[in-house]
This record gives C-alpha cells, structure tokens and sequence, in this order.
C-alpha cells in the first residue's frame, strides 16, 4: 500500500472514528524504496558513526563536520527537501525511516537533527528563492554546517519571551545582540538560524515598521558571532552544545526569514516537523537496545541458566516489546497521514504551503509521538540496563550510555509538560472552531453513560475485545475532555492537572488504537500471532492507565453525587475482564531472543 491510500482523518479525529487497519499505514507497508533508505542509513551508522563514537565523544568537531559531508553524499540532509534544491523530495515516513535507523547514535543523531530538522527544513519551507539558491546547496553538500538558535538562558518554554534583539539600521540591515543557550551544533556551525525581537523603539524612519519576533539566516562569518564554552552534560556528549553570543552582528536585510514579527510561526511549524521525528528516533532507540538486552540476556547464565529464561527477564523483554510496539505503529500511522493528505491535495511540487498545512494538522499526533516515544525510551533503556544489571551500570556495554544520552529527550523540541498540554488544549480549540465534533460527541457520550445499560455488542472476531476496549478509551477520553471543557470553559488552560491526566489518556488512546490497527492490518501473515501478542498485551494495560486518569481526572473536576454517577458510567467502560498478558509478553520476549533483535 501507498501512503496515497491511507484513508485521511482530521488531526484528533482518531478519537471519534474506528479506522479501518486496511487505512492505516503501518511499517509492514514500506516500500522497496523506504527499505533501500532504512538500509543506507543503518549502513552508515554502523559503518562509520559508531565507530568512531569515541573521538565524538572526545569532541572532534572536525570529525563531526566529516560525518555530516558524508550522509550529505547519500543524500541524508535533504530528505525533504524539494529535488529542484537538491534534496531528495521524499516523503514523510521516508524521513521517520531516516530518524529511526538515524538514532542508533544518539549524539551524531542530535548533530544531524540540528543540521537537517532545524535549519534546512525552515530554508526550505520558509526561504526566499535567493536564500534557497545561496544555502541550500551548501547546506545540503555538508560544505556549511547549521544550528538552530531559538532558546536563551531566560527563556526556554517561553520561546517567545527572547530577549535577544535586532535593531534595524538605515541601510535596511539588522543588528542583532543578545545571548542563545544550550545551542546544538554551537561550537562549529557555520549557519545559523537565528530569532531576535525587532524592537519598534529602534525603527529608524516613519516608525511604522512592523516589529517583533522574527527569524533571521545568519553566517558565522558575518563577525560579531562567538559560541561559548561547551556544556559539560549528562549525555549527548559527541554533540556539540553551546551558547551563542550575538555582539553587534550585522545581518543583511536579505538574510531576513519570513517576515518580520512572523518569526513564531517558523519556530512552532518547524517543532511540528522535529516532534514526530524525534519520536521516530526515540523509536529506533528503543528497538536498538531491545537487541541488546535481547542478546545479553540470551548469553547471560545466572543459577545454572540464561537469564532470558527466567519469568521476571522475559516479562521485562515482552513489556519493552510491546511499548516499542505502539510507539512505532502510531509514528507510522501519523507519518501515513501526512503524506495521505499532502498527496491528496493538488499542488505544485514547490509549493510549501500544502506541506505545512498537512503537517499543522496532526500536530496533536506529532506532539503524542514525541511524548509518548520519549518517554516509552526511558522506559525501555532504563529496562535495559536493569537486564544487564552490574554490566549496565559501567562503560564497557553501551547501555550506560544510551540511558544518559536519552534523557533530555523529554526535555528539547517543547518539554514533556508543555507537550502535553498542547495535546488537549488543541483538541479543545478545534472542537470550539466547529473543525472537529467532540463536543457533540462528548453530549451523545454523556447520555449514554447516564442512560439504561446498552447489551454488549456480540462480535466475537479475533481482538474484537481490544476493539471494544480501544472504542471505549476513546470514550473515557471524550468523557474526560468534554467534562473538562463544560466545567471550565475559557479557563481550561489554566487547569494543567486535569489537562495531564486527559493527556495521558489521549496518548494511551491513540498508541492503543494505532497498535491495534496494526496488529489487524497483519492479520493472515506469518506474523500475526506475534503482531496480536504486542497489541494485545499493549491495550489490555493502557486500558487499566486510561481508568486510572479518568478516575484522578473526574475526582479533580466532580464530586458527590455527580462524580459518582460518572464512576460509575466509567466502569461500564472498563468492565472487560484482563487477558492473561504472562503468556503473551512470554512470546514477544522468547522472538526478541530468538531473532536477536526487536522482532518486528
Ligand atoms: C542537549 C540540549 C540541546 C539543545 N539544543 C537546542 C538547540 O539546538 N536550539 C535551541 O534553541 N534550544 C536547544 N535546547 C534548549 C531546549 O529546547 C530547552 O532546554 C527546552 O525548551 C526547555 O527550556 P528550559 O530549559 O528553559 O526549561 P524551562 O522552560 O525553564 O522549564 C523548566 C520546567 O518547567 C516546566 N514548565 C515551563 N513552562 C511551563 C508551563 N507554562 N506550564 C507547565 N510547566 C512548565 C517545563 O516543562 C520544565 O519541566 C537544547 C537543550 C539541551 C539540553
């Protein structure tokens, strides 16, 4: 299957609408092409990223420099970019292929995400023609290197709050001055992309100048750029991260990016960009040391056997399994959308607007993507490390490493927190606008909860259950956002407790539901069992977690009477009795030993 037929929802709309798996792009749908890329990408990691890790490590940034020249030359820094500047105009879930096999090393990872993410994606979406012919073709050589210059030490959530400032001079160009924080790629970027305030207080002229939040090209060689003192971290150590100081540097009014006081809407399109692929990273890391903990364990004898036999080992490995599981079928899923609605609507290849439009639109699953692959990463690499218990904890196995390298996805590309609170907030907003119905569906849930018992539907199908289960997650989901709405209406923003817990549902939703559809989309292969073992053991607990939030969520809103009438129409919802998970992760952690390796 093409992405062109992956049937298009609405961003959010997964909450009202039981897809079908035949619509859903999964990663068994890859074409040749996509495995061709996956396969370039691990070549080159393995081949020449990993081993030299260690002089990464070590901080030869002229190695760093080397490296991106060389995925330059297979044409990894233009993924997305449109052929005419010399990228390879692929699609979106070629670029989350890329981001997987990518992520197997973390530092070189960040190095190119910087590079390729945040400083060709916005040239190429947001740039003049002149721009675009006079970086691109650098950019996309490895000839310049590039950094994304957005946080200060004042300001890091609060993007907009910069202090940094452009000040217009007569000749129509700009001086900028202030200080970046935590900058990757800092110490030896030759190009950045660079966002400072034009503050109208120093318009020169009639004063009528726009002002404001605004994005600007910036070549180190302009003079008056110096990178500070690198970082001294807890992991990522073969990245490059510094501060960027701006001393009276002199931009060319054609070095300009998008409009002045426009610069917002180039750091949020390019976030929208960075979080599904930074969650398909995540995913690729995790899948990679589900390999590794699959291989020790198998090697590992304690009392007389391999550990991986031992009940609490493979419980750990089925688990890690599993998660990985749905965060990789819901990165696909999201990835399908994009490219569905993007091929879906008639436009000329050089056309940007319809790219960001399709983009802007699932960023609700890009920000579930990034929340959800982050954390489930922790999770997994925290696991690894415990299956290789002392060996875990020292620098001969690199599990060490990829525990502390991975953290701080939880915190770049929009924290954790603030992604979750995007998630409902922009569900709300959209349900307000009339774009999407919940609030009609949240209505029609209401009085169904409050009303007579429905008879239990008899489908009896293969993961028909998980089918009910999923359908009734997206219920206590609407129940909860819905709720939450009614009860606080304009100042639902300001209710960050509840706005987690229906969150957290969200994503447990949308895992599930993507996971499932993926596991039907497989029915009748060799596979299937395997695929329904994960989707399976993945729904039946997120089912428990999604109960768990709407009870914390509807006590925090609710009480007396009415809450426990809401009880009691959630324990309808979850009344399905648990499946015996034991036998199921048993069998995702006996093919990940088997196969050494994640095993889909
Ligand atoms: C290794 C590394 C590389 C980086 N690379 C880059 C880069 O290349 N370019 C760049 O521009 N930046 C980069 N960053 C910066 C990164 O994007 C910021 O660290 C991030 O946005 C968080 O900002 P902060 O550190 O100021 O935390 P803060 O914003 O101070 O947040 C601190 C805590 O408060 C919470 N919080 C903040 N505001 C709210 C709110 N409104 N509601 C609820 N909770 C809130 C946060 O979730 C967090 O838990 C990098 C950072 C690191 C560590």
């Amino acid at each position: 299957m093409s992405t062109a037929t992956t049937s298009i929802l609405r961003g959010g709309e997964f909450l009202l609408v039981a897809s079908e798996p035949s619509g859903v792009f999964t990663p068994e749908r890859l074409t040749d092409e996509h495995r061709m890329i996956g396969a370039t990408v691990r070549d080159f990691v393995n081949g020449e990223v990993l081993p030299v890790l260690d002089r990464l490590e070590e901080k030869d940034w002229g190695l760093a420099r080397e490296l991106v020249r060389r995925g330059a030359e297979l044409g990894l820094m233009g993924a997305d970019v449109a052929e005419q500047y010399g990228g390879l105009g692929l699609d979106k879930v070629a670029s989350v292929v890329i981001s997987e096999q990518m992520s197997l090393s973390a530092s070189f990872a960040a190095t190119f995400g910087a590079h390729a993410n945040l400083v060709v994606l916005p040239l190429s979406l947001f740039g003049t023609e002149d721009q675009k012919q006079r970086y691109l073709p650098r950019l996309l050589s490895g000839e310049m290197v590039g950094a994304y210059c957005l946080s200060e030490p004042g300001s890091g959530s609060d993007a907009l709050g910069a202090k940094a400032r452009a000040t217009r001079q007569p000749d129509g160009s700009f001086l900028l001055n202030g200080e970046k924080m935590w900058i990757t790629n800092g110490g030896f970027a030759d190009l950045f992309v660079i966002f400072a305030k034009v503050d109208p207080s120093h318009v020169t002229g009639s004063g009528s100048e726009p002002a404001g939040f605004t994005a600007f090209i910036v070549e180190r060689a302009f003079g008056g750029l110096t990178s500070g003192k690198e970082e001294h971290k807890m992991g990522l150590h073969g990245s490059s991260t510094t501060p960027i100081i701006l001393q009276d540097v002199r931009v060319p009014a054609e070095n300009l990016l998008g409009e002045v006081g426009k610069g917002h809407k180039i750091a949020f399109n390019v976030l929208n960009f960075a979080r599904y692929k930074l969650g398909a990273m995540c995913g690729g890391g995790a899948q990679g040391a589900i390999g590794e903990a699959a291989r020790y364990a198998a090697t590992r004898r304690q009392f007389g056997a391999p550990i991986a036999s031992f009940g609490a080992i493979r419980h750990k490995l089925g688990e890690m399994v599993a998660q990985a599981y749905a965060t990789q079928s819901l990165i696909y899923r999201t990835a399908g959308l994009i490219d569905a609605r993007i091929a879906a609507t008639p436009h000329e290849a050089t056309d940007q607007s319809v790219v960001l439009a399709a983009v802007e639109e699932y960023a609700i699953e890009a920000s579930i993507a990034k929340v959800f692959g982050s954390e489930m990463m922790d999770f997994v690499l925290d696991e690894n490390i415990q299956v290789h218990g002392g060996n875990g904890y020292v620098r001969d196995y690199p599990a060490e490493r990829h525990y502390r390298d991975s953290r701080v996805n939880r915190i770049f590309e929009g924290t954790n927190e603030i992604n979750r609170l995007l998630i409902p907030g922009m569900l709300a907003r959209r349900a307000a606008k009339g774009g999407l119905g919940l609030i009609a569906a949240a209505k029609a849930l209401q009085d169904e909860l409050l009303g007579p018992p429905s008879l239990p539907d008899a489908d009896d199908s293969p993961l028909a259950e998980e089918r009910r289960t999923v359908a009734n997650g997206k219920k206590a989901s609407l129940l909860a956002l819905g709720l939450a709405m009614q009860t606080y209406r304009e100042a639902l923003p300001e209710q960050q407790e509840v706005l987690i817990h229906v969150a957290d549902m969200v994503m447990e939703t949308y895992a599930a539901d993507s996971a499932l559809l993926r596991a039907g989309a497989a029915a009748g292969t060799a596979a299937a069992d395997l695929h329904a073992a994960a989707a399976r053991t993945f729904v039946n607990d997120a089912a428990v977690r999604i109960e768990a939030s709407a009870r914390q969520a509807l006590a925090t809103m609710v009480e007396g009477d009415t809450l426990r009438t809401m009880l009691a129409g959630l324990k309808r919802l979850f009344r399905q009795m648990p499946i015996n998970t034991a036998t199921l992760r048993r069998q995702l952690a006996d093919a990940a030993v088997a196969q050494g390796a994640y095993p889909f």
